[in-house]
Parts: structure tokens; C-alpha cells; sequence
């Protein structure tokens, strides 16, 4: 990579136009750290262009020069994608001021959008025209499009509609040469050689900017319940998914998993409190929803819990009699990502098994770390309707973080090889940015390494899109 130095920002900053970068030490700081702040870089600009034909001059200029520049959107990514490097030879494009919603097809069910819409105003463009966007996640209200679908993100609805790259028709991106590929297309059947689409989505930033995309949209629900239950144990969880899906069809929609210690932090650090009068370890948030007001999903989840409470699959549960309660239920799961940290942190894992070795792997899991740092407490959570775990090895609030790393530093190789002993995945839905690099180059076999290198080399010659990341 090249210094940059006063020339290069000077002639990036007469691309980019007036008041569209920053390039001061304190404007420059919410986009050189991370939301947790784990990650710091340094950039001497950040550009925050307005058009695709500017993003597309910027990269040309960047790879003509060889400058790294680093696609951001929200900053809410959680494996230091969206960072630059400490070198300070990588520039960084913010996406935020392409926001623009550039149509809405209600007949195709399609919305075409830039990517620096976030994620909450795309729902509420749909929701105005009667449409769902049923990508959900805790950071919606921050994250973009284009860092949803450069991370491929997955979120609660999953289960139903799927992770991003499956929400998606078309796209827009600048290629590290500055070309655009236009594959900006509403259609939903179009076989047509390689589906160069897909490349770009996941990808972290490392092959293109993605500016605009065409996005799928479904019906509204018109027919909801939402619940918590309370199971006797981690292994009716999968039992109680597998027969909700015998008796509802494809309606569920969010299936959660919350151990009891994730209940005792919050009553700690927020005003939710337990709901259930006993004290029980495992919990489940459950959505149902349809597109039809007749689907009866009262009745349906209530079949399904009778049946389950005679298989011995739950113990208790409290469906949500109005939105605000089914919205509290709901802010019991999607706290919990801030109140462990609260609680003063932890290792934290993303790890994805088959659903119905969920149970298992916690068990193992939990079993091995406690072998190797018995002080540590265990809270997980997670999507495990899509075999999703959020596994956090907590620190015990008396010892000081540097300690409890040096104590725990086994912990990951334990939980990724537990990982892999299911045929799991290190990263189910963050993604690998600078985090995971280590994992990736010890859990894919060489020759997925060697497809994934061929393709960076033929698409970035000269490697200037957010280098370092992934690979
Ligand atoms: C509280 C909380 C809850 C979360 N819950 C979930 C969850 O349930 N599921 C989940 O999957 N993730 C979750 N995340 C992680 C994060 O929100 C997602 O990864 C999200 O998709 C990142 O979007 P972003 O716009 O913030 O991207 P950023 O963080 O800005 O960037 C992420 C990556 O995408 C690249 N990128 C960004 N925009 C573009 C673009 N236009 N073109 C090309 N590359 C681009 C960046 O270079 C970087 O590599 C959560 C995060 C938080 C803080």
C-alpha cells in the first residue's frame, strides 16, 4: 500500500466534493473504532460520497494508486470489518449519505434501495406500503443494507425468510478496478450463467462496494403470538421447534434460546424482570406469524404446548396478551448482547451447529471450559431455532480482564474444536473481518482457502479492498 500523503487527500477530497469527508482527529473517531470498542485504526479521511458514479471514481483512484479503502455502513459489525488498519494507508467510505429508497415494486414485491439505508427505515418504508422487509436484528436501528449484506446477516427472523443473501434480487457494486457491475435486476428467476451476485454478499467489503441493491419483500403479517416458555431442559428445545413445525407449517418465525443465567443479569442491570413465578432454567421465545388472518396461531401453539407438556417439553409458558407485552418479551432477548457486558464481560462465540445437536454441543462445551477455568460462568443464548449459539464464558466480576484472558486463552481452540466435532461453524452469523482470520486458516480445508484466494486475486489484483480482512 502507499502513504497517503497531502496530494492523494487533496485530490480525494476534490472527488468526493465539499462537505462530503471528514478529515479531523475528532470527526474521524466514530468511524476508526468499533461499538464495543475492541478495535481501533487509523485513517487520515473518510469520504462519504453521494452517487455511485463518485464511489466509483474514488475506488479507480484508490487502485490506481494503491490505496486500501475500507467499506463502512453502521459500524455496528462485531469482528472489526468496517475498521481500517493501524497503518494509516487505508482510506475509509462511509456509505451513510447513500440513503436514498430508490422504488418500491408492491405487484413485484420487490424495493430497490441504496445501501446506506438503515435497516429500520427500510422496514418502515415497506411497512407504509403494506410490505414486509423480515430481516430483524438488535442493531437495526444503526446498521445498513450494504453491511447486512456484506455480512450476510442472519437476525431472528431466519428461521422463516432466511439469512440476507437470501433477501436479495439484484445488486449494484464498484469493483476494486472502479468498474460497476450492474446486476441491478427485480427478477426472481434468471439463470443465466454464474450468479455473480452471491459473491459479493458475505464478502465483508473484500471484493466491492456494494451501492445498491433490490430487495425481496413478503406479505404483512396479519395473523401473530408471541411466547416464552419455560422448558424442563436444553434437550426439549429442538423437540419443542420439531413439533411446533409438525403443527404450524412454516409459521414459525423466531424460535430463541435464553438459559436462566441470562434472566438473573438481566433483573440485575435492567427493569425486566422474571415473568414466571418459579424458578426455571431454560427458556424459548417463540414467534408465530402468517399472512393469513384465519391461521389460528393461538390455537396452533396452544395444540403444539399441550402436546409438548405431555411429552414433557415445557413446563410453563406466558403468551403475550397485547404488542407492548409481546415487545417486552422480546426486549429480554435483545438486551442481553449490552447486559453481559454490563456484567463486566467475557469470551464471547458465535457458533452454529445442526439444530438438533444443540443441546450436545452446550453440554460439551459448557463441560470443557468449566474443566479448564472452573470460575468462569456460562450464559447462552441465541437463534437456536437456525442451530445459532451465543456462548459467553463470563469473567467473574473480581479478577480484572488481563487475568482472565491469560486463564482462559484454551478456551476458543476448546469451543471451536467442539465446534467442529458437529461440523459447526466459528462464526455463524459475524462473520470473520479481523477477528476469526486465525480460525479461517485453521478450520477450512485448503482447498475452500485456496477457491477463496483465487477468487480475491482475479477480482482485486492489486488487493486495495479492505485489505486484511477475511483472508
Ligand atoms: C446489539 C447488536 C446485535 C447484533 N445482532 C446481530 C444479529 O442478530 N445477527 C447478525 O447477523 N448480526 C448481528 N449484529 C452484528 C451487525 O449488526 C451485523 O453484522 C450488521 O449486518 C453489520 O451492518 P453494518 O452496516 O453496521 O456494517 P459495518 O459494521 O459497517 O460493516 C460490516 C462489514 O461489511 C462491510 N461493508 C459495510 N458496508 C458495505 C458496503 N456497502 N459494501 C461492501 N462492504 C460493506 C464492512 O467493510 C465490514 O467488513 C449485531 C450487532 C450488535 C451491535
Amino acid at each position: 500500500m502507499q502513504k497517503i500523503n497531502f496530494d492523494i487527500i487533496e485530490s480525494l477530497k476534490v472527488i468526493v466534493g465539499h462537505n462530503n469527508y471528514v478529515d479531523s482527529k475528532d470527526q474521524i473517531e466514530p468511524y476508526v473504532k468499533d461499538i464495543w470498542g475492541k478495535y481501533n485504526g487509523i485513517t487520515p479521511i473518510v469520504l462519504k460520497p453521494t452517487s455511485t458514479k463518485t464511489v466509483s471514481k474514488i475506488v479507480k483512484f484508490c487502485n490506481e494508486n494503491n490505496i486500501g479503502v475500507v467499506p463502512q455502513g453502521g459500524n455496528t459489525g462485531l469482528v472489526g470489518g468496517g475498521i481500517p488498519s493501524i497503518s494509516g494507508n487505508e482510506i475509509v467510505i462511509s456509505m451513510e449519505k447513500m440513503n436514498s429508497i430508490c422504488d418500491i415494486d408492491c405487484v413485484n414485491y420487490t424495493m430497490t434501495v441504496e445501501s446506506g439505508c438503515i435497516l429500520s427505515d427500510v422496514q418502515d418504508v415497506a411497512l407504509k406500503s403494506k410490505r414486509l422487509f423480515p430481516l430483524s436484528l438488535g442493531a437495526e436501528g444503526s446498521c445498513q443494507i450494504g453491511g447486512n449484506l456484506s455480512t450476510n446477516a442472519g437476525g431472528t427472523a431466519v428461521l422463516k425468510y432466511g439469512n440476507a443473501k437470501e433477501l436479495v434480487l439484484g445488486l449494484e457494486v464498484v469493483m476494486p478496478d472502479g468498474e460497476i457491475y450492474d446486476g441491478l435486476r427485480r427478477l426472481r428467476k434468471d439463470n443465466t450463467g454464474y450468479d455473480l451476485k452471491q459473491l459479493f454478499l458475505g464478502s465483508e467489503g473484500t471484493l466491492g462496494i456494494i451501492t445498491k441493491a433490490v430487495l425481496k419483500l413478503f406479505p404483512l403479517p396479519a395473523d401473530k403470538v408471541t411466547s416464552l416458555v419455560a422448558l424442563p431442559s436444553l434437550e426439549s428445545a429442538p423437540k419443542l421447534l420439531a413439533s411446533l413445525r409438525e403443527i404450524t407449517g412454516d409459521d414459525i418465525t423466531a424460535f430463541e434460546y435464553m438459559d436462566r443465567s441470562c434472566i438473573d443479569i438481566l433483573e440485575i442491570h435492567t427493569d425486566l424482570q422474571d415473568p414466571f413465578g418459579e424458578k426455571y432454567n431454560h427458556f424459548a421465545l417463540i414467534e408465530l406469524t402468517s399472512s393469513r388472518k384465519d391461521a389460528g396461531l393461538q390455537e396452533l401453539l396452544e395444540k403444539t404446548f399441550s402436546r409438548a407438556v405431555e411429552n414433557e417439553n415445557v413446563v410453563d409458558a406466558i403468551v403475550a396478551v397485547s404488542e407492548s407485552q409481546a415487545s417486552r418479551l422480546w426486549k429480554m432477548r435483545e438486551m442481553l448482547p449490552e447486559v453481559y457486558r454490563l456484567q463486566g464481560g467475557g469470551l464471547s462465540f458465535d457458533i452454529s451447529v445442526p439444530v438438533s445437536s444443540v443441546p450436545e454441543f452446550i453440554r460439551l462445551a459448557t463441560m470443557y471450559c468449566k474443566d479448564s477455568y472452573a470460575k468462569g460462568t456460562i450464559l447462552t443464548f441465541g437463534h437456536i431455532g437456525d442451530g445459532n449459539v451465543h456462548f459467553i464464558f463470563m469473567k467473574p466480576s473480581n479478577i480484572d480482564m488481563d487475568d482472565f484472558l491469560l486463564h482462559t486463552k484454551d478456551i476458543s481452540v476448546i469451543m471451536y474444536d467442539t465446534a467442529a466435532k458437529f461440523d459447526g461453524s466459528f462464526s455463524a452469523e459475524h462473520g470473520v473481518g479481523v477477528t476469526k482470520k486465525p480460525e479461517l486458516q485453521h478450520y477450512k480445508s485448503n482447498n475452500e482457502l485456496k477457491l477463496m484466494r483465487t477468487i480475491k486475486k482475479s477480482i482485486d489484483i492489486n488487493n486495495i479492498m479492505n485489505p486484511g480482512k477475511i483472508l
